[in-house]
């Protein structure tokens, strides 16, 4: 039995793939085999997106579309199947964060990110399943966080949204897993990314932020990762190799779910 991690001949959906995480991974799937396809919520940012892509010599199709739109979820899904072909492998990237303490965070904002980080994959994946499931095969994969196994100040609408993409991906794997559907998350640990860019800000005095020298103490790495180290892992879990894994969040983090952290000098 030889082990296939190639992705030739697959249609991939990568949700908000315009730049940051989502690109890297729709990058590695295309160097895999795979035919890219994203959306993001805005033209300029699917024109920023359709250009980077090219530069890197990859042929993508980019669509404006609002993930959190259930109705232009199903018209921009029926757009890709007739326009490129029907979706074998979904990444449910696209993903906001709001970073207020929880008795600042109005209920609208906290229903905001659960409607970006956990409605969507919910809506996204119901639009792809029924072809998915037609066809014999699929992989979902949603973008997860540690913070779906932990919790840290002024996070609480990120944690509890990426909590339940845990959960959802558990869900859509024992729903779903008999008709060869295979569902995955993966929890990026620190990632360097505009998401994460005032976190890693100089200190007036040059020094490093405290969150960013917070980060290298509680990583074995000692090291923020890059988004391109999510592509292995992505490219894994959307090929034939996995077809055994279902339900599991890989956590790409290098190690600090694994590490207590640095003990006092
Ligand atoms: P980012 O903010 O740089 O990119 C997210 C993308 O999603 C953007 O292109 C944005 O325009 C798009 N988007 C946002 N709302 C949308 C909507 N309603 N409809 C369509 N597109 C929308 O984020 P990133 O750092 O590249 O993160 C990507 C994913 O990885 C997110 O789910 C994020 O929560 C997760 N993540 C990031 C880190 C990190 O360190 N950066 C760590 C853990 C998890």
């Amino acid at each position: 039995m030889s082990v296939n991690f190639s992705l030739e001949g697959k249609i991939a959906f990568v949700t908000g793939a315009s730049y940051g995480i989502g690109f890297a991974i729709a990058s590695g799937m295309a160097k895999a085999g795979a035919k890219i396809v994203f959306n993001d919520i805005k033209q300029e940012l699917v024109d920023k997106g359709i250009a980077a892509y090219k530069e890197a010599g990859i042929d993508a199709t980019g669509y404006v579309c609002d993930v959190t739109d259930e109705d232009a979820v199903n018209a921009t899904v029926e757009k890709i199947t007739k326009e490129v072909g029907p979706i074998d492998i979904l990444v449910n990237n696209a993903g906001i964060i709001k970073r207020i303490p929880m008795c600042e965070m109005t209920a609208a904002e906290f229903r905001q990110v659960i409607d970006v980080d956990l409605n969507a994959p919910f809506i996204v994946s119901k639009a792809v399943i029924p072809s998915m499931i037609e066809r014999g095969h699929g992989k979902i994969i949603n973008i997860c966080s540690m913070m779906s196994e932990l919790g840290r100040e002024t996070v609480s609408a990120y944690a509890a949204a990426k909590g339940g993409l845990k959960m959802l991906t558990r869900n859509i794997c024992s729903e779903y897993g008999k008709y060869n559907i295979q569902c995955n998350g993966i929890g990026p640990g620190y990632i360097e990314t505009p998401q994460t860019a005032p976190l890693r800000e100089r200190q007036a005095d040059g020094s490093r932020h405290p969150f960013d020298a917070f980060i290298v103490a509680k990583t074995p790495a000692e090291r923020w990762l890059q988004p391109e180290e999510l592509a292995g892992p992505a490219v894994f879990l959307a090929s034939e190799a996995s077809n055994a894994v279902n339900g599991h969040i890989l956590y790409v983090d290098g190690g600090i779910l694994a590490y207590i952290g640095k003990q006092p000098q």
